[in-house]
């Protein structure tokens, strides 16, 4: 029995929107991925749970995803079931007694709409948030960062699904964050995030948010399909000017492209494959340890089959 088929056969009656060899190029942000055996549109907590506690007996693997902006599914595709997010996507902002402004928001919800409903409110701190096309789930997951502030400065606490489909909640001070990283463990799905908010100035809000957008609009490559920094800069050096001093700006695998923009992004130019993408991150990495002694990292996530 294909895997697709056996998916089908295990989910049995679960109901919502089920795609199976669906193809992850459709997708991603940078538009390459191959096949997943079936892709799950996740509609509530409860559908979830069900789909977990029906997934892992079956030692069938899944991954929740949020918009596939930081992830890249090889060729080959992904042999299981990915968990896309979307549908849990509830936000809303509460005052509590203690004078505490938080921002709950449901792993699906885009970080887009958390930082419209902080700016609506006059709160500040995830001004930083403007222009990064990413979920709640998947920001909170990579310790999503820019312009010098992290979600971890603003997390207060997540509340996950476990593996056995049950629901747990952890604190700040029991996650680790370090840079794009946090400690949490790989088989929890982030149901949602409190977040912790300060009041500040309207104005001086959508200022900053303003800023960071031309910002973002003038040194990113965004007529085109990317995911973002392809690799975590090294202390005191963005990879991004690593990858300029090689002269890479412009290299090419198939229609892959360093962008001639900004050379931490990697642009699909039309027809790439996920292996386009790959090489030319393998030719980039190989280039920085030859002739810089540099050993780059990717920041975008790699998972699926050769
Ligand atoms: C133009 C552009 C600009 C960007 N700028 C920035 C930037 O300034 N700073 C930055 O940090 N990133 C940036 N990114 C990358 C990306 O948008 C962020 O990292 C974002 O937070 C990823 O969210 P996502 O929903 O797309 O995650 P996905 O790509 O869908 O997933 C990424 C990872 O998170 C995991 N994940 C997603 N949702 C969940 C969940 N609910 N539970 C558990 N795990 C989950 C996935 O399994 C995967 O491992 C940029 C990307 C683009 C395209």
């Amino acid at each position: 029995m294909g895997s697709a088929m056996k998916i089908k056969e295990v989910l049995g009656s679960v109901g919502g929107k089920i795609f199976y060899d669906e193809p992850m190029s459709q997708h991603s942000s940078l538009r390459v991925g191959g096949r997943a055996d079936a892709l799950i549109v996740i509609e509530s907590e409860v559908q979830l749970a069900q789909i977990v506690r029906k997934l892992q007996p079956a030692g069938i693997d899944y991954l929740p995803v949020g918009n596939l902006t930081n992830i890249i599914v090889r060729d080959g595709g992904y042999r299981g079931a990915i968990l896309l997010m979307s549908g849990l996507r509830e936000i809303n902002y509460r005052q509590m007694p203690d004078g505490g402004h938080y921002i709950n928001a449901q792993g699906g919800a885009a970080l887009a709409q958390a930082a419209a409903l902080a700016a609506a409110n006059e709160l500040t701190g995830l001004e930083f948030c403007s222009g990064i096309p990413g979920s709640i789930g998947g920001a909170v997951w990579m310790n999503a960062g820019a312009y010098g502030a992290e979600m971890k400065d603003v997390i207060e606490e997540v509340s996950l699904l476990d593996a056995n489909g049950l629901q747990a909640t952890m604190k700040k001070e029991e996650i680790v964050f370090s840079y794009r990283r946090t400690s949490l463990p790989r088989e929890s799905i982030i149901l949602n995030a409190r977040l912790k908010l300060e009041k500040g100035e309207r104005k001086q809000i959508q200022d900053k948010m303003k800023e960071i957008l031309q910002a973002r609009q003038q040194k990113h490559p965004l007529a085109y399909p990317n995911a973002g920094s392809i690799f975590k800069n090294i202390p005191g050096m963005p990879a991004g000017r690593i990858i300029e001093e090689m002269g890479l700006k412009g290299k090419r695998c198939g229609d892959a492209e360093v962008s001639v923009q900004h050379a931490n992004f990697i642009i699909n130019r039309g027809k790439a494959t996920a292996t386009d993408v790959l090489s030319l991150i393998s030719l980039i990495a190989d280039r920085a340890k030859k002739e810089k002694g540099i050993d780059l990292e990717t920041e975008v996530e790699i998972v699926g089959d050769n």
